[in-house]
């Protein structure tokens, strides 16, 4: 029988008192984060602070998402001009904000045009989308389209996301998943091409492949580029839509504006969504004209594109740009490699690999030893360095695109430490 109980729980959170009452946050809020027994209070620049007052460096970022750090001037400025001005209304109107933004990013990108919504989940769901309206129309034998994703892949965690990402570990126990879906190893260019013979058949034909440009949270395992080189030929050859997932590694993070201008091919969709707005929700999905096929009534998003989450992106892209934080990332991310590398150097029996483009990289851990990545985020929480994991065997360094040479040396010195006392 279901019985509705009244829980006793204090009206308020006391963020002044030392201790934060995990309790009565469990009591209410559903229990779907491992979360750690710490809350943060406050942010500036690339630390935060906890309830009790205890400074983090933040090396997570929102897990790759505060772009410009926490409290930046400009993201404040605009976001409290935006909201005295007008905050949301609908897509039944023009937006200028959003006019702005998509011109900003079919000026900087491969694309034509742009959708926005409010995640990267449905940035993805809305690619799907596309594809599928796109095999429907234009390549009109199709009647049942595939998409091949790779696996290891992450795309969200909605039903059509948690099907398309390679990883049985998201998709257990809510099938049935959704048809239209086929995996293959990343990287590897054979086993694309054997696909694609496999599944083409009558009216079953591969019509997107969609991928990472680097894979985030299944490792941070950066593309190769002559496997990209061949993919796009691939593609080109039998009719198929290339699409990117960059909603972790657009907008800055690899050292280039968008993740494939690493691999030196365009893509005719792709997605958008953690760092674009430094922290506002917001998403994208953007594709080349040929294949922007939706119509009025195909595809739609209350909140997608309202002018504040597209004032706050127009801040984000703007600061990006004034204060060179794309060569940033690129010149942090290769000092923190370097430094990476000699604490692998120096334990190999911990550490296996360092790798990564920009300031997304990422440590793997041996796989032989007891030791995951969660037992190193765990030690270098409590020095004060906030670390994220990519699976269970793979530290993840995401900090803000705004981090200073001094950051990322004190972020390794913490590191160091950590491993020395492990080692
Ligand atoms: C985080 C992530 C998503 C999902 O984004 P949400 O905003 O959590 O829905 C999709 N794809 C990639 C590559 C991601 O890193």
């Amino acid at each position: 029988m279901r019985q509705s109980t009244i829980i006793e729980s204090p009206s308020t959170f006391s963020f002044t008192d030392n201790a934060f009452d995990t309790n009565s946050f469990n009591a209410s809020v559903m229990n779907t984060y491992g979360r750690f027994p710490i809350a943060m209070e406050k942010g500036k620049g690339c630390r935060l602070w906890d309830t009790e007052g205890k400074e983090y460096l933040d090396f997570v970022a929102g897990i790759a998402t505060c772009t410009l750090g926490h409290a930046h001037p400009a993201l404040i400025d605009r976001v409290t001009q935006q909201i005295q001005k007008l905050h949301h209304v609908s897509n039944f109107y023009y937006i200028p904000e959003q006019g702005q933004l998509a011109q900003w990013l079919v000026e900087h990108s491969c694309a034509d045009k742009v959708f926005f919504c409010n995640s990267g989940a449905e940035a993805n769901e809305a690619a799907i989308k596309l594809v599928r309206k796109y095999a429907h129309t234009v390549l009109d034998f199709l009647e049942q389209p595939v998409i091949l994703t790779a696996k290891s892949s992450f795309h969200g965690r909605t039903l059509a996301t948690i099907t398309a990402t390679g990883q049985p570990k998201y998709q257990k126990g809510f099938e049935p998943l959704v048809d239209g879906f086929a995996y293959v190893p990343y990287n590897d260019i054979t086993a694309v091409e054997n696909a694609i013979a496999d599944i083409d058949e009558g009216n079953r034909r591969v019509a997107a492949i969609m991928l990472e440009p680097l894979q985030g949270e299944g490792g941070v395992r950066p593309g190769e580029l002559e496997y990209f080189l061949k993919l796009r030929k691939i593609c080109d050859e039998n009719n198929i839509l290339l699409v990117f997932d960059e909603v972790q590694v657009g907008v800055g993070r690899t050292g280039k504006l968008w993740g494939y201008e690493n691999l030196g091919v365009e893509p005719d969709i792709f997605t958008s969504a953690k760092g674009l707005a430094g922290g506002v929700p917001i998403g994208a999905m953007l594709c080349k004209d040929f294949c922007a096929v939706f119509e009025p009534g195909n595809h739609a998003s209350t909140f997608g594109g309202n002018p504040l989450a597209c004032a706050s992106a127009l801040a984000v892209l703007e600061t990006i740009e004034q204060e060179n934080l794309i060569h940033n990332a690129e010149a942090r991310g290769e000092q923190l490699r370097v430094r990476l590398r000699a604490i692998a150097n120096k334990y190999p029996q911990i550490f296996t690999e360092v790798r990564g483009w920009g300031l997304i990289n990422g440590m793997e851990i041996n796989a032989d030893i007891p030791l995951n990545s969660i037992d190193i985020v765990k030690s270098a929480m409590k020095q004060g360095l906030l670390i994220a994991p990519a699976g269970s065997k793979v530290l993840r360094f995401v900090p803000p695109l705004i981090v200073s040479e001094a950051e990322i040396n004190q972020a390794v010195d913490v590191l160091e430490s950590v491993i020395a006392q492990m080692a």
